[in-house]
C-alpha cells in the first residue's frame, strides 16, 4: 500500500458536515434531520477462522444499516484490512443519500470485513465470506427484503457468488432467496451490465454535466466528452470501466495512479493494456510509452480536464486541494474529498460531482437485479420477439402505404430488440441524466446551496424527509 495517502479527520465527520451544510438549508425539524442524520443500527462479529495451517484467527467485521424508510436497506460489503466501524457506518450513510438522490427504494447499510483480500488465498477468503453471511444469516441482517448486499472494494461477483450460496444453503427453499445479494456471476442470478454500472454510471453522469453549455464555458471548457483529458486514480472495478467509458466516448485517459505510482501519456492510455502490463510486471511503472510518476499521488495534481478519484476515501484534502488544476473532479470512489478540498474546490469554480449522485450506477442497476431476481425472468425475454414482429408489421404497412422500400441499414435502425444489457443501459442512462437535472434544478433553484454536493444532499435529504413523515412513529 502506498505511503502517499492523505490522512485526514474520519469519512463519518466529513458525511456529516455535508449533511449538516444541506439540512441547515431545508427547514425541517431538528429531530427529522436527527433521526435522518443517525446510524440505525451497527452491528459487530467477531468469529474465528482456521487458516490453511490450521491456526485459528478471530476476524472482525461489521454490518450497519443507516435508514430503514424504506426497505431493504442496501450496501456493499468491503474487504480491507484498515476498515473500522466509524468508516462502515459513513459509508452506509453515503447509501441512504445515494439511494434517494437516484430514486432507488432502499435504505442505506454496508458491510465490511477486516481483511487484506490481497494477501489472503481464494479458500481463506472463502472461508471468512461464508463464516460472515453466516453470522449475517443468524442475526437477520441479510435477506430479499431486509438486507441486500453488494460488492464494493475489495470483493466483487466471486465473493458475491458464496454470499447467495450460503444464504441458498442456510434458507433451503425460499423462492425469492436469489434476490439477497446483487453483483451476482450472471450465470448466478446476476444481470448483465452490473459489474461495469459504476464506472458507465459514472461516464454518463459526466457526459452530461459537459453537455451543459453554461456550466462548461464558466470553466473555460469546449461542451462534450471529446477531447477532454481525464486523470484516473485507481484502476479496480470503477477506475478500469470508468476510464474504458471515458475513452469509448472520445476522452483521453491521460493518467492513471495506482499504490505503486503512476503513468502519464497525453496522447491516451489503453487500460486493457495497462492492466495487462500490470499483471505481467507487477507494476503499471514502465508502461512503454507513458512517463512514469513514482509518486502515486502526484497524478492527482496533473494538469487535465477531468479528474476520477476512484480509489479511496480522503485523496483531496485541504493540502493538495490548491495544487489540482483539474476543471470536474467526478468522484468515483466514496468520500475522496475532505470538506476542506470541497471549500477550496468551490472557491476555485472546480465542478465537483459528488459521490452520492456520481457512483451510484451500482446502486441503480443492482436495484434492476432484485428487480429480475424478484421476477424470476430476464429482462427482455418476453417482450424481445414481440417487439421485433410489431416494429415489422409497421414498417410494412408504412412500406405499403408510400410505395417504397427501407434500404437495410434504415430497417435494422427502426426494429428494436431489446435486450437486458440494452434495457440495463437505458435505464441506467435514463436514472444518470434525470437524477443530474434534478440536482441541477435544486441549485438553480436555491443558489445558497453553492454546489452540486448541498444540492444532492438537499435533494435526499427532502426525500428521505418525506418518507419519514408519511410513516410517521410506530409505536
Ligand atoms: P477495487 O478494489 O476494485 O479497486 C480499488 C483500486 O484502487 C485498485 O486499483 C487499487 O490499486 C487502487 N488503490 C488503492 N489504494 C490506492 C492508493 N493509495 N492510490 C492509488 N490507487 C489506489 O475497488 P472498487 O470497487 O473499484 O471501488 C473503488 C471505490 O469506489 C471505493 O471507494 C468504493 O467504495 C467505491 N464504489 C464502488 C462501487 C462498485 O460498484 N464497485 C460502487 C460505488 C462506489
Amino acid at each position: 500500500m502506498a505511503t502517499d495517502v492523505f490522512v485526514s479527520k474520519s469519512l463519518e465527520e466529513h458525511v456529516n458536515r455535508y449533511f449538516d451544510r444541506a439540512a441547515s438549508l431545508t427547514g425541517h425539524p431538528t429531530g427529522l434531520l436527527e433521526q435522518i442524520r443517525a446510524c440505525n443500527s451497527v452491528h459487530t462479529f467477531q468469529f474465528p477462522i482456521r487458516d490453511s495451517d490450521g491456526r485459528i484467527e478471530v476476524v472482525r467485521a461489521w454490518r450497519a444499516e443507516h435508514s430503514h424508510h424504506k426497505l431493504p436497506t442496501k450496501g456493499g460489503i468491503r474487504y480491507s484490512a484498515a476498515v473500522d466501524e466509524s468508516e462502515v457506518k459513513a459509508l452506509a450513510a453515503l447509501m441512504t443519500y445515494k439511494c434517494a438522490v437516484v430514486d432507488v427504494p432502499f435504505g442505506g447499510a454496508k458491510g465490511a470485513v477486516q481483511v487484506d483480500p490481497h494477501s489472503c488465498s481464494a479458500e481463506h477468503l472463502e472461508r471468512i465470506t461464508r463464516r460472515y453471511v453466516h453470522e449475517l444469516v443468524k442475526k437477520n441482517l441479510i435477506g430479499p427484503g431486509t438486507d441486500v448486499p453488494a460488492p464494493d472494494a475489495g470483493t466483487g461477483e466471486r465473493e458475491m457468488a458464496w454470499v447467495v450460496d450460503t444464504y441458498m444453503a442456510l434458507n433451503p427453499g425460499q423462492l425469492d432467496a436469489m434476490a439477497c445479494v446483487t453483483g451476482k456471476p450472471v450465470t448466478q442470478g446476476g444481470i448483465r451490465g452490473r459489474k461495469e454500472a459504476t464506472g458507465r454510471g459514472l461516464v454518463y453522469a459526466l457526459a452530461e454535466a459537459c453537455a451543459q453549455a453554461e456550466d462548461m464555458e464558466a470553466r473555460g471548457l469546449s461542451v462534450g466528452l471529446d477531447g477532454k483529458r481525464v486523470v484516473v486514480q485507481g484502476i479496480g472495478n470503477v477506475g478500469y470501466h470508468a476510464a474504458k467509458f471515458c475513452r469509448e466516448r472520445g476522452a483521453h485517459v491521460v493518467a492513471f495512479a495506482v499504490p505503486e505510482g503512476a503513468i502519464l501519456d497525453p496522447r491516451g492510455l489503453d487500460e486493457d493494456a495497462v492492466v495487462e502490463h500490470r499483471k505481467r510486471t507487477g507494476s503499471v511503472l514502465g508502461f512503454p510509452g507513458a512517463t512514469s510518476i513514482p509518486r502515486s499521488a502526484d497524478a492527482l495534481e496533473l494538469d487535465c480536464d477531468v479528474l476520477i478519484p476512484a480509489a479511496l476515501e480522503n485523496q483531496l484534502t485541504g493540502d493538495n486541494a490548491p495544487r489540482i488544476k483539474a476543471r470536474i473532479v467526478l468522484e468515483g470512489a466514496n468520500g475522496p474529498t475532505t470538506p476542506e478540498a470541497d471549500e477550496i474546490f468551490r472557491a476555485k469554480g472546480i465542478l465537483v460531482i459528488p459521490d452520492i449522485y456520481a457512483n451510484a450506477g451500482g446502486v441503480v442497476v443492482s436495484y434492476f437485479e432484485w428487480l429480475k431476481n424478484l421476477s424470476h425472468v430476464r429482462f427482455g425475454r418476453l417482450e424481445r420477439r414481440h417487439q421485433a414482429a410489431s416494429d415489422l408489421r409497421l414498417l410494412a404497412a408504412i412500406e405499403r402505404a408510400t410505395g417504397s422500400a427501407f434500404t437495410d441499414a434504415e430497417r435494422a435502425a427502426f426494429v428494436q430488440a431489446p435486450d437486458e444489457l440494452g434495457i440495463v443501459n437505458s435505464g441506467l442512462e435514463e436514472t444518470m441524466v434525470t437524477a443530474y437535472q434534478e440536482i441541477r434544478e435544486t441549485l438553480q433553484r436555491r443558489p445558497a446551496a453553492q454546489d452540486l454536493r448541498t444540492a444532492a444532499f438537499l435533494n435526499a435529504i427532502n426525500k428521505v424527509a418525506r418518507s419519514y413523515l408519511e410513516l410517521g412513529i410506530f409505536p
